[in-house]
């Protein structure tokens, strides 16, 4: 089955977001004090994840990944993973970690057949990576790269490139990839910072990254995108690895968006940028029935946002508020 939207837009990726708590505080996505967490009740269960998920592989979903907030956070996350990897229908399932207590579970991933890890790492100066974070983490991430990569699963390397923080890496994250068949992807900053301090114009964008990476590697080739790609691909001659940058502010993928969101608290999002469309959860918990929920996933995306610029002016004319990216799951 394929679903799609009001655009004509194949959607067949979701992102699920399992919990809004993380053992990082990255600046840019939360406050050094944290958020407001969800209470227990708020949070989806994995009962009520597994039911979404298994009705929108049936409805067409066919690569799932799993984020947050830290995934591995919450308790028995494998028990999750074990559950959607034996979905019928899905064809990949993936997840989105900062690496911190992610190593030793490398091998049981593997098991599960998750093929594709994306590992979030900013900086491979530890000074800078507690700057960044708030946390003196570098070496559980670095070890989690290298288990990965041990057990040959692809590993994407996100990066958000930060003024005054951490554009003295773009260079060493790129040199990443000449021994490592690794793929480094810098993303352009948004404004899901959790705080109400003012988000301030972006200075990195995808133009100046790239020219950043060509002053240092002048003969770097463009790849062919794969499709739905939300990254402009890159390699540099004699590199195992790839380069990508991903225009997340500017927004130039959104003509071939394939993904929908899920937050901690079951709410659905068909753009990022959304202010969110209706709560799984609570429809779960009004026992709503499968052919209603798959009734209001097909209406939701009946009325999507042609790109991310609509979908946040309309989510601005409703709320106006700064969220954590932690509470989306990016
Ligand atoms: N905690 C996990 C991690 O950091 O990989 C998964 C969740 S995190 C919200 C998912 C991705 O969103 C990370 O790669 C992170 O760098 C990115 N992200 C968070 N806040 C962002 C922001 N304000 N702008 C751009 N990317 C952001
Ligand atoms: Fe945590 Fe990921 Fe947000 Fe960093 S980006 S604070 S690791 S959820």
């Amino acid at each position: 089955m394929v679903l799609t939207d009001n655009h004509g837009r194949a959607i067949n990726y979701l992102r699920l977001a399992v919990t809004d708590r993380c053992n990082l505080r990255c600046f840019y996505c939360m406050p050094e004090e944290g958020i407001d967490w969800l209470s227990r009740n708020d949070l989806m269960t994995y009962e009520e994840m597994m039911r979404a998920c298994s009705l929108l592989v049936k409805m067409g979903i066919q690569k799932i990944r799993i984020t947050g907030g830290e995934p591995f956070v919450r308790k028995d996350l494998m028990l999750l993973l074990k559950g959607i990897s034996e979905l019928s229908g899905l064809q990949e399932l993936t997840v989105t970690t900062n690496g911190v207590v992610t190593a030793p579970l490398v091998p049981e991933l593997k098991k599960l057949g998750i093929r594709s890890v994306n590992l979030s790492l900013d900086t491979l100066d530890r000074n800078r990576f507690f700057a960044i974070t708030h946390r003196d983490e570098l070496p559980a991430v670095m070890e989690t790269m290298e288990q990965l990569l041990l057990h040959d699963m692809e590993v994407k390397i996100n990066a958000v490139v930060m003024e005054g923080k951490n554009t003295e890496d773009i260079i060493s994250l790129a040199e990443l990839t000449k021994n490592l068949p690794v793929s480094v992807r810098f993303i352009e900053e948004m404004s899901f910072n959790g705080g109400d301090k003012h988000y301030s114009n972006l200075t990195w964008d995808h133009v100046r990254i790239l020219e950043t990476i060509k002053d240092r590697f002048p003969a770097i080739e463009k790849l062919k995108d794969p499709a739905y790609s939300t990254s402009y691909n890159y390699k540099i001659p004699g590199h195992k690895g790839s380069v990508g940058i991903i225009a997340a502010y500017t927004r130039s993928f959104c003509g071939t968006c394939n993904r929908i969101r899920i937050t901690p608290q079951g709410i659905l999002k068909t753009c990022l940028y959304d202010a969110g469309v209706f709560n799984v959860k609570d429809m779960m918990r009004l026992h709503r029935s499968n052919e209603e929920l798959a009734a209001a996933f097909s209406d939701a995306l009946g009325k999507r946002a042609k790109d991310g610029w609509e979908a946040e002016q309309k989510r601005n004319l409703l709320t106006g508020t700064h969220e954590s990216m932690a509470a989306i799951g990016g």
